[in-house]
């Protein structure tokens, strides 16, 4: 049975950098094990390029992130932010404000964010990229980690890198088992986002814009609370908005309905053709098992971090690393933390092995 030097578990953003980076480190001996049919996780986009999940970037605090989107050209763009905001009130309330950009400045990407997540997956050799193999177990004898998944197969690494949210971590079973102390604090680390859900309304032109409306609205009495505008530049035109609703109660609402709520919502905002979208999407975060857990319906204010990355003494010491944008010390949550957490491992790990 082959032996790996690394297996990535996890295929979402930082789960296919490592394997980037390794391979660019020489290290070809590595692979990617993703329990969904697709890769991506909090990234994904639907078929026009639109963002289900993350949407934004900051290139004046995130270098890093950028010089990697550079890397594969990819082309970015500053949020549309001309013209008035809207705050809606009350029901029959809706105030039209001066509109602002955001400081600093936040960035999206020609295509959508998934263009990152298909540029990483086409750089990468197709034999080191497994979907539908999630990870149930985790053994560590002889100096090395027997890892299954839940379809019977194991395969055999040296090293772990645990590249999905450090709650989702916990339902794997480690022999022998991982400090009490540490599964705790991953139990403890929210998923960044998990709780939320966005609705996405398309249209043929981004009518608003006419008004001389940004399409950035705020309301205090709707299901969506807060909207902004994600056209497509030379694309097509769309309008998406978080849910206010808790995650809990939206379990007991069925899609139609909460379209129709947000279409009438958009109405009252937009307009007669706000009311009348080419097409919708709802993506509820919290209903993913794949990213959520019941911990997750509430939402967390603060951007989480899981703590130290690795394992520091015993059978697990110096093979098990987290690197999931939750061990991002800078930038828990964000994009930019799937990154930053996996460049401190690797740089740990291969100045320590290699
Ligand atoms: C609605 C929403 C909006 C967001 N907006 C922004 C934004 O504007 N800007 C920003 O910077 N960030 C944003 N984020 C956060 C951003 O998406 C994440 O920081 C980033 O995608 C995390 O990448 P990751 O690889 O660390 O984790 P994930 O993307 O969660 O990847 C983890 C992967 O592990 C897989 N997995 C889970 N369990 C197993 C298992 N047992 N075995 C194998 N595989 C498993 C999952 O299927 C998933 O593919 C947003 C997130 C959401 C949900």
């Amino acid at each position: 049975m082959k032996n790996y030097h690394t297996i990535v578990i996890g295929g979402g953003l930082a789960g296919l950098y490592a394997a980037y980076r390794l391979q660019e480190q020489g290290i070809h001996s590595s692979l990617v094990l993703e329990a969904n049919h697709e890769f991506g996780g909090r990234v994904q986009a639907s078929a026009d390029g639109f963002d289900l999940g993350a949407t934004w970037f900051w290139p004046e605090f995130q270098p890093e992130l950028v010089a990697l989107m550079d890397k594969f050209h990819l082309n970015a763009f500053p949020q549309y932010a001309q013209g008035d905001m809207l705050i809606e009130r009350s029901l029959h309330n809706v105030q039209r404000i001066r509109g602002f950009a955001s400081s600093p400045q936040s960035w999206r990407l020609e295509g959508g964010i998934y263009r990152l997540i298909d540029a990483l997956k086409r750089s990468i050799s197709s034999d080191k990229l497994h979907t539908n193999q999630k990870v149930i177990r985790i053994e560590r004898k002889d100096g090395q980690s027997v890892v299954y998944t839940q379809s019977g197969e194991h395969f055999t690494a040296l090293n772990i890198l645990l590249a999905l949210p450090p709650r989702l971590a916990t339902q794997i079973q480690f022999i022998p088992s991982l400090p009490e102390t540490l599964l705790q604090r991953w139990q403890n680390t929210p998923t960044w986002m998990a709780p939320h859900a966005k609705y996405i309304a398309i249209y043929d032109r981004p009518f608003w814009r006419e008004q001389k409306l940004s399409g950035a609205a705020f309301s205090q009495v709707s299901d969506l609370g807060e909207i902004h505008d994600i056209s497509m530049p030379n694309g097509k035109a769309a309008l998406f908005g978080f849910f206010a609703i808790p995650a809990q109660t939206r379990t007991n609402i069925d899609d139609e309905t909460l379209k129709a709520h947000c279409r009438a919502e958009l109405q009252r905002l937009f307009g007669e053709q706000a009311g009348n979208p080419e097409q919708e999407i709802i993506k509820d975060w919290a209903k993913d098992p794949l990213i959520a857990t019941t911990m997750d319906n509430n939402p967390n204010i603060n951007h989480p971090f899981a703590g130290q990355n690795c394992v520091s003494q015993g059978d697990w010491q110096h093979n098990l690393w987290g690197v999931a944008t939750e061990w991002s010390p800078n930038f828990g949550g964000y994009l930019a933390g799937a990154i930053e957490a996996v460049d401190i491992a690797l740089k740990m790990l291969l100045g320590e092995k290699k």
